[in-house]
């Protein structure tokens, strides 16, 4: 059984990326098995160093949008891909709008060690 915090890494983080490529989306979401069963219709990805993104867990407390109050916005902006399904896009040929960007992030954490489990938002 995969952890929560296993899972964030596994939809949320690619420290590496993005290539520039306007089918990142589509492949990423495919390679992270994101689109079995149904297309996500929005995941984000964060393109920097596990480490700084852990440590949003000691940033900013802020409340969740499902109202816990385990959220933490990162005091820097971050290099982020947010990828939206297209109105277009029809299963299993999930169709994604790629779009690079730096926000601050809202992530939830959770456990001993306290660790991002949950992508809330960019802001
Ligand atoms: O906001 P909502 O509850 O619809 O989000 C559902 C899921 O979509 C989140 O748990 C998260 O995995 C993903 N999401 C995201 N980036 C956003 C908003 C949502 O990755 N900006």
């Amino acid at each position: 059984k995969e952890s929560r915090a296993m899972m964030f890494q596994q939809q949320h983080m690619d420290p590496d990326g993005p290539s520039t490529n306007s089918n990142y989306c589509n492949q990423m979401m495919r390679r992270r098995l994101m689109t079995e069963g149904r297309c996500k219709p929005v995941n984000t990805f964060i393109h920097e160093p596990l480490v700084d993104v852990q440590a949003i867990c000691l940033q900013g407390n802020t409340i969740c949008k499902n109202g816990k109050p385990n959220c933490h916005k990162s005091s820097s902006s971050m290099k982020i891909t947010d990828c939206r399904v297209k109105s277009s896009s029809k299963y299993p040929d999930c169709d994604y709008q790629t779009s690079h960007k730096e926000r601050h992030i809202i992530v939830a954490c959770e456990g001993n060690p306290y660790v991002p489990v949950h992508f809330d938002a960019s802001v």
